[in-house]
């Protein structure tokens, strides 16, 4: 197999099982692990760090740093555990759902060689509760992996350093909250206990499921293990266009001529990712800004259209490249309208725990349905920005209340002028024809 430039959807065809292990394996699938199964642990390891592959979740972390903090050697608990987080609820993100439904393999492939670099027996897939055709095929997949010893005792029947290597996948049904993302809560919510995250350090590398190291990581990320084990991380390295690693699955949903998923090179511009895949803005409709990467990043406008999807180059411009799943706002859509939606949507999924988020986020919520429904006063937006600080980083438990205000204080920043004539014409400019028309 020459080395693909699309590795993680290459095994998407038109075929209507391509999800199935035949075909995986017609395509390359489980090339990695075999390979994986010539190496050391700490070859495997050196190889994904030397990858430079970073969390593909949102947070971008280094996944070869994250797994180096997992307690190896003599002293070190002899029970360890991996979970892929398929709990993908961040509003706008639908990039998971694309593997786990066409690739389910693709996932086992990468649970396999996190087991074989960390020494772990036991894999966990948390997945999303309303994610059913999901749920189905990985079921499907993990049974026929079973049936040709790809899981279970002694895979493929070929021991290393003269030991069976075993693995065990669970697949977990989240009951469905967005804060069972979160690494910690996700992990209470496996043990049977109430999904609050737990704070951090201690990370779960070293005390996570059961007490025990526990590396957690998103689909995506999990997905490009085999390709980096198979083709090397010089390959992997050069993918990438710009700073980061690898391909990416960037996305668009909103206002566009082609909404949808692709599978492009880190660092590839949003403007190529809006223009050229996504066709461009609908006729009639203008871009006015975009969020980056999903309900809780900070917003961007169309001077930054040329920026790289990149974690490091979106940063610097004040917001994230989050999910990498991009949501477009339109000229014809009120701003206010817009960031109340997601902000009510994280202070319902609030799991309480923390003021700023259980308190702050509801008054930001009633605050911004005033200010929509035409009865919104100049002080309203001293508030708000208030209440943005109260929420930030540091003063709460987990990402949870600081994402959600990230696109209200740049809604804020941008598009203050439409809060602004909201309080002064005491009605919303984009439903009442004359505003618009005087605004
Ligand atoms: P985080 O930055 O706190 O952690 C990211 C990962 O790095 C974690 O696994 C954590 O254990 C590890 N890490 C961070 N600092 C570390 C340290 N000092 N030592 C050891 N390990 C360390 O972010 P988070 O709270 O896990 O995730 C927030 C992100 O999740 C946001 O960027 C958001 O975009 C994204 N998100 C995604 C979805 C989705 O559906 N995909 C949903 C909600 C949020």
């Amino acid at each position: 197999m020459t080395s693909p430039l699309n590795p993680l959807t290459r095994f998407i065809t038109d075929k209507a099982n391509c999800w199935q292990l035949s075909e995986y394996l017609s395509h390359g699938g489980y090339d990695g692990l075999t390979r994986a199964m010539e190496m050391s642990a700490d070859e495997l390891l050196d190889s994904i760090k030397q990858s430079n592959l970073r969390g593909r979740g949102g947070a971008g972390f280094p996944t070869g740093l994250k797994w180096s903090f997992v307690p190896r050697g003599a002293d070190a608990p002899r029970e360890k555990y991996l979970i892929v987080n398929a709990d993908e609820m961040e509003p706008g993100a639908f990039k998971d759902r694309w593997l786990l439904e066409q690739t389910p393999h693709q996932i086992i492939e990468g649970l396999l060689i996190g087991g074989l670099t960390l020494g772990a027996t036991q894999g966990y897939i948390f997945l999303r509760g309303d994610y059913y055709l999901a749920e189905e095929r990985l079921q499907q997949a993990i049974e026929e992996c079973k049936q040709h010893q790809l899981l279970g005792r002694d895979i493929l029947g070929r021991g290393i350093q003269g030991q069976a290597f075993n693995f065990e996948i669970h697949l977990h049904s989240s009951a469905g909250r967005y804060i069972c993302g979160e690494e910690t809560a996700l992990i209470n919510a496996m043990e049977g206990k109430r999904a609050t995250p737990r704070a951090k350090p201690p990370f779960p590398q070293v005390v996570g499921l059961w007490g025990k190291p526990t590396i957690v990581n998103n689909v995506e990320t999990f997905c490009n293990l085999p390709h980096i084990i198979n083709f090397g991380s010089d390959w992997f390295k050069a993918l990438g266009k710009g700073q980061d690693a690898g391909t990416k699955i960037f996305g668009v949903s909103g206002r566009v001529k082609r909404p949808g998923l692709w599978e492009l090179p880190m660092g590839t511009s949003i403007r190529e990712i809006i223009e050229h895949h996504a066709g461009g803005m609908c006729d009639g409709y203008r871009l006015k800004g975009f969020l980056p990467g999903g309900g809780s990043t900070d917003f961007l406008l169309e001077e930054h259209l040329d920026a790289l999807m990149d974690y490091d180059e979106i940063s610097k411009l004040g917001s994230r490249m989050g999910t990498g799943t991009i949501i477009i706002l339109d000229d014809k859509y009120c701003p206010v309208s817009m960031v109340l939606n997601l902000v009510r949507f994280f202070a319902q999924e609030s799991c309480g725990w923390c003021t700023p988020c259980r308190d702050g986020l509801p008054w930001a919520v009633s605050l911004l349905e005033k200010i929509e429904r035409g009865e919104g006063e100049p002080k309203d937006i001293d508030q708000l920005e208030d209440l943005c600080d109260f929420a930030a980083p540091g003063n709460t438990f987990c990402a949870l209340a600081p994402g959600a205000v990230e696109p209200l204080q740049s809604a804020l920043k941008y598009f203050r002028q439409d809060f602004e004539t909201h309080i002064k014409h005491q009605c919303c400019p984009y439903h009442d024809e004359r505003v618009a028309k005087k605004a």
